[in-house]
């Protein structure tokens, strides 16, 4: 079978390799559709520290399951999957307490196991027992139920900002998450949502989502249109999506007092470091969190978003490409002229 593996930062190498036989307690998946994340392109040029040896790359998966080792009951030959990536240890005090995203031995597929990016992969037994392993609803296809992945993440930021009924969102960043973030604000009952980013080309693409409000943080000014928007208060919700250290300060002078602010995004390993306001942290008692990955009953929910069409995952899919045009697929993505790019390996 053909498999995309890494072996070194820009080593990515299309390679023949076997198909791997499951033990007993594995699945063996054939790969549908197998999304392009932006965090596979920083893995591909940078590596990543969870990486130690080649592995085939790929983490928002969508595939059959054709064979079934006898110790991993509850699956059958032909079902169709989608398979979360993040695999908690379901033993440690954060796994214990339901918090899988912060698992002390969190391990991940497309990482530290093989993943999907190959015609065939093996989903290991501690996915299977932590329920990383979902049935795909009918109506949709693998391509769309790879969205499940990137979606359950956007799903954990906004449990985690508790965004209801009361709230103005403003999203900076209108990358596919921030996209998704605008349908998950809005599912949630949000009043109003503003999407911005500085590249107009995003904008376009993020038009078809649920954002009432786009604003283009390159030709206008970002912090007086929020005050615009929201009668002066500032939104009560501010979601940075996108890696920016400058979008993480400016943050805080576009909440409201008591704002909730989510540094949903990563920031590059070599520049980690901001500079805030604290006083704006002090005198309007904002509140600021983290977000990282998802847990397994995200990604069922979000399969269950998609299959209900409240995603607009038509118009996130802007490419599908087999195995063969993975470097380039994941080129397009970097330059920013798509929002997702989806590898299908049986797609000619
Ligand atoms: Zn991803
Ligand atoms: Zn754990």
């Amino acid at each position: 079978m053909k498999a995309a593996v890494l072996y070194a930062p820009n080593d990515l190498r299309l390679e023949d390799r076997p198909v791997p036989a499951p033990a007993d307690d594995e699945l063996l998946l054939r790969v549908g559709a197998c999304a392009i994340c932006g965090s596979d392109i920083r893995t591909r040029r940078h590596g990543a520290g969870n990486i130690t040896g080649p592995v085939t790359m790929g983490h928002e998966i969508a595939g059959t399951v054709v064979a079934v080792g006898k110790a991993a009951p509850g699956f059958r030959e032909g079902q169709r999957v989608a398979v979360a990536p993040a695999v908690p240890c379901g033993a440690c005090r954060y796994c214990a307490r339901g918090v899988q995203t912060m698992c002390d031995n969190l391990r991940s597929i497309g990482y530290q196991f093989d993943g999907g990016f190959a015609e065939y992969m093996i989903v290991p037994p501690s996915a299977i027992r932590a329920g990383c392993v979902n049935p795909v609803p009918d109506n949709l296809t693998f391509a769309e139920a790879t969205l499940a992945e990137p979606l359950a993440c956007a799903i954990n930021g906004q449990e985690l900002l508790n965004v209801g009924l009361d709230d103005v969102v403003a999203i900076v960043g209108a990358g596919p998450l921030g996209c998704m973030h605008a349908d998950v604000a809005k599912i949630r009952g949000a009043r109003k949502v503003i999407l911005a980013d500085v590249n107009p080309r995003r904008l376009d693409l993020a038009k078809p989502f649920a954002a009432d409000v786009l604003i283009d943080a390159a030709s206008e000014n970002l912090e007086a249109r929020v005050l615009e928007e929201t009668g002066g208060a500032g939104a009560q919700v501010v979601i940075v999506a996108a890696p920016s250290g400058k979008a993480q300060e400016q943050a805080l002078a576009l909440a409201a007092r008591q704002g909730r602010i989510s540094f949903f995004g990563g920031l590059p390993k070599s520049n980690p470091l901001i500079s805030l306001n604290a006083n704006l942290v002090h005198y309007r008692e904002l509140f600021i969190m983290g977000a990282y990955g998802s847990k397994p009953r995200h990604n069922r929910l979000a399969l269950e978003l998609l299959a209900k069409g409240s995603i607009h995952a038509a118009s996130l899919i802007g490419m599908v490409v087999p195995l063969e045009r993975i470097l380039e697929a994941m080129d397009a993505v970097a330059q920013g002229g798509i929002l997702k790019a989806v590898v299908q390996p049986d797609c000619r």
